[in-house]
C-alpha cells in the first residue's frame, strides 16, 4: 500500500469514504435508523484493509491484531463496546451486540469472545488481518524500538475510523472502531471504545467519533467534552470542534482529529494531528470527502 503524503495518494481512501457515504445515506433515505447507518459504514471501513479497523487492523508487540469498538445510541445514551479482542473480523457488530443483547457496556478479551461465540460469531484467523504495509510498519517499530504510534501517525490519515449520523427522527449515533497503535501492549486498551473518550452520542448535543492517540483522548475525555460544549455553552458543531481541538492541544498536547454532527444535523471535523482523512453529507446535499 502506498503511502499517503498529498491527494493523488489519498484518492483510494477518499473513493472509498464517498462510496460508503452513500451506504449510509441509502439506509437514512429509507427511514433507517441512524445506529443502523453507522453499523453499516463503520463495517464496510472494517472491511477495506486501508484502514487500521478490522481487516487492515495494525499489529501489537507480539505481531498481533487485537481490535476496539464501540457504538453508542443517541436516544438514550445506551452504548456497547468491546476491547482487546482477536479474531472478530466485525468488532463494530460485536459491540452492537453487545448493547443489544448483554446488559452490560463493555466486554473485554476472552469473556468477549465467548460473547461473541454465543452470538453466533465465527473467529477469523490472525491471517485475516495482514496486510503487507501494517507488517512493515510492525517490523519497523521493533526496529526503531518506536512503540505505540498511532495507525494516522505512520499511515497519514489510515487511522482509526468511526461513523457518526443523525436519523429523519432526529436520532444520533456514533461507531469508532480500530486496531490500535502498532507496536501498543498486548491488553492496552484505546480511547475508540470508551464512551466519553473516543466516542459519544447524545441526542441533546451531537454524535462525535475520535481518532487520535488514545491515551491523549481518554485523558481529556474529549467526545464528552464536545457534547457538554454543545449542550451546556450551546455551541454548534463547527465551534464546539475548534474549541475542543484547542482544549486537546493545551490540555495533554493531544494528537488526532474528530468527526462531529450536532443535533440539527450540522457536520464538523477537527485535528490536531498532521492530516485526516474523512465526508460527510450534510442536509443530504453532496458527499463531500477531504484529505487534510
Ligand atoms: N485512537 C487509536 C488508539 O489510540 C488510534 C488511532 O486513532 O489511530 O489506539
Amino acid at each position: 500500500m502506498d503511502r499517503i503524503h498529498d491527494e493523488d495518494s489519498a484518492r483510494p481512501y477518499l473513493e472509498s469514504i464517498e462510496f460508503i457515504l452513500e451506504r449510509g445515506r441509502d439506509i437514512l433515505e429509507k427511514n433507517g435508523s441512524a445506529m443502523d447507518a453507522v453499523e453499516t459504514c463503520a463495517t464496510l471501513l472494517e472491511d477495506n484493509p486501508l484502514f487500521n479497523a478490522g481487516r487492515g487492523s495494525v499489529f501489537n508487540e507480539r505481531g498481533l491484531v487485537e481490535n476496539d469498538a464501540a457504538i453508542m445510541n443517541g436516544v438514550d445514551l445506551e452504548a456497547g463496546a468491546v476491547a482487546a479482542i482477536s479474531g472478530i473480523a466485525n468488532p463494530v457488530q460485536l459491540a452492537r451486540r453487545v448493547l443489544d443483547n448483554s446488559r452490560h457496556v463493555l466486554l473485554v478479551g476472552q469473556g468477549a469472545l465467548e460473547f461473541a461465540r454465543q452470538e453466533g460469531f465465527s473467529l477469523v484467523d490472525q491471517s485475516y488481518f495482514h496486510t503487507d504495509s501494517r507488517w512493515q510498519d510492525y517490523q519497523r517499530s521493533l526496529q526503531c524500538k518506536t512503540s505505540a504510534l498511532p495507525g494516522s501517525d505512520q499511515q497519514p490519515g489510515a487511522g482509526t475510523i468511526g461513523a457518526v449520523a443523525r436519523d429523519n427522527a432526529g436520532n444520533l449515533a456514533a461507531a469508532t472502531s480500530t486496531g490500535g497503535m502498532t507496536g501498543k501492549l498486548a491488553g492496552r486498551v484505546s480511547d475508540s471504545p470508551l464512551p466519553g473518550a473516543g466516542v459519544y452520542a447524545d441526542n441533546s448535543s451531537c454524535a462525535v467519533s475520535c481518532t487520535g492517540h488514545g491515551e491523549h483522548f481518554m485523558r481529556s475525555v474529549l467526545a464528552k467534552y464536545i457534547a457538554d460544549l454543545i449542550e451546556i455553552k450551546k455551541l454548534d458543531a463547527r465551534s464546539s470542534v475548534t474549541e475542543a481541538m484547542d482544549y486537546l492541544l493545551q490540555k495533554v498536547s493531544g494528537h488526532g482529529g474528530v468527526i462531529v454532527i450536532d443535533k440539527q444535523g450540522h457536520c464538523a471535523s477537527g485535528r490536531t494531528s498532521r492530516t485526516l482523512i474523512h465526508g460527510w453529507i450534510e442536509h443530504g446535499g453532496n458527499s463531500n470527502c477531504r484529505y487534510l
